[in-house]
């Protein structure tokens, strides 16, 4: 079984577990350095970005987790795990660091505060089963991503028509929403099956 860490300094760490759970993986919390050496795969989850971005710089985690993504651990963020994958980002305190790995400039609660948090559904390229139902809670949104980020998904309609809150590059992936909270677990097979090719080419690869 792919063993699937979640960052448990802050956020909804518990329904990301359980959901990595019912898709298969073995998922763990971590909180420490240590434990990611075991991990094929880690969840950033919702929550506060700056201050999971503090804790993990305060426990010893961020430089290790730029590594582990930097050497390709396959890696999904969720909301606020959306802006600590992101290369750059706008409406952040000076200063908060990210984990990077996505080449992409995420703006912070973007959506504004007369849409603090709303429901809709958004269409994901190559998910299978119709739009997945999309809840967004004081979300980011990708204001520009890199020639090679694919993009997932964009909002239809209303004031954010258009704007890009699903992305992929390479093994990473980051929704602005929280799919975690619904109860619809495509994305997150659609993230331990990519868990699962590279543990598997990880594996031809050895000698
Ligand atoms: N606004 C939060 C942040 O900047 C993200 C919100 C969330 O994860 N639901 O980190």
């Amino acid at each position: 079984r792919p063993v699937v860490g979640v960052l448990a300094l802050q956020g909804d760490v518990r329904e990301h577990l359980a959901v990595l759970h019912a898709e298969g993986a073995d998922a763990r919390p971590v909180r420490r350095p240590e434990e990611l050496a075991d991990l094929h795969g880690i969840v950033l989850p919702g929550g506060e970005s700056t201050t999971m971005a503090k804790l993990a710089a305060r426990w010893g985690l961020l430089q290790p987790l730029r590594d582990a993504v930097g050497a390709g651990l396959p890696a999904y963020g969720s909301c606020a795990g959306m802006i600590l994958l992101a290369d750059r980002l706008l409406d952040a305190p000076p200063g908060q660091e990210t984990v990077g790995g996505l080449d992409v400039t995420v703006r912070r609660n973007a959506f504004g505060r007369q849409v603090d948090s709303f429901e809709t559904r958004v269409e994901l390229d190559g998910l299978a089963g119709g739009p997945v139902h999309a809840v967004f809670i004081r979300a980011p949104w990708v204001e520009e991503a890199g020639p090679g980020v694919q993009v997932l998904g964009r909002v239809v309609g209303g004031p954010a028509d258009g704007r890009i809150v699903a992305v992929r590059q390479g093994d990473v992936v980051a929704t602005s929403f929280h799919p975690e909270l619904t109860g619809d677990r495509r994305v997150h097979a659609l993230f331990v099956d990519i868990v699962r090719r590279h543990l598997a080419d990880a594996e031809r690869g050895e000698p």
